[in-house]
């Protein structure tokens, strides 16, 4: 039995090729879970097998700036060239139904869903090792090398930011990495400052 009705707000971080898409995938073929992901806008281009409206929506320069200004994004960043963001309109929805709503985000925006609210889980994803980074984008071979040497001078980059982060999860296997996220799940639900209120109405206080 949970104590609170609310879902979670999590967001994953992580650099580019540590696996955040896999163990999301995996994540989500957890049993007797209610996750839900939050499809973000971008103005990158499609890669090879993904899907307009389930990988991202995929949308121009002009269109992303004009949803910036009318405040359609719960955050939104810059990243190697191309925009990101997380439509708002779904998410508070989707978290008063109970669903834990899943972001998968870089970390300056991650940044500005803690500012704006607070109470989200943050989860930074890292590899076992900085070799391992590189030959994993390596070997996705969707990117010409200037783009990856790009990405791992990012990841550098957002290595030294993982301390603003509620929880690291070491990505050596996919369905490790999965488990214990979702033990992070079950222990937030479990935290005094989410379950007290719930269990006080339980008991009549
Ligand atoms: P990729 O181009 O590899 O799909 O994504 C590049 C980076 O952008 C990844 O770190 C990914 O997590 C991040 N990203 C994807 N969607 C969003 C979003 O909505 N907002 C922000 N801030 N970052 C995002």
């Amino acid at each position: 039995m949970k104590l609170n009705d609310r879902g979670l707000l999590i967001v994953l971080s992580g650099p580019s090729g540590v696996g955040k898409g896999t163990v999301r995938k995996a994540l989500f073929n957890q049993p007797n879970n209610n996750l839900t992901y939050s499809v973000s806008a971008t103005t990158r281009k499609m890669r090879p097998g993904e899907v307009d409206g389930k990988d991202y929506y995929f949308i121009s320069k002009e269109e992303f700036e004009d949803k910036i200004n009318k405040g359609e994004f719960l955050e939104h960043a810059e990243f190697v060239g191309n925009y990101y963001g997380t439509p708002l309109d779904k998410v508070n929805e989707k978290l008063d139904e109970g669903q834990e709503v899943v972001l998968e985000i870089e970390v300056m925006g991650a940044l500005q869903v803690k500012e704006k609210m607070p109470d989200c889980v943050m989860i930074f994803l890292v590899p076992p090792s900085k070799e391992d980074l590189y030959h994993r984008l390596k070997a996705r071979g969707t990117e010409p090398e200037e783009i990856i040497q790009e990405r791992i001078e990012k990841a550098n980059r957002e290595f030294k930011v993982a301390y603003k982060y509620d929880y690291i999860v070491v990505n050596d296997e996919v369905n490790n990495a999965a488990d214990r996220i979702m033990a992070i799940i079950r222990a937030e639900h479990a935290k005094t400052s989410r379950s007290i209120h719930k269990y006080l109405e339980l008991i009549g206080e």
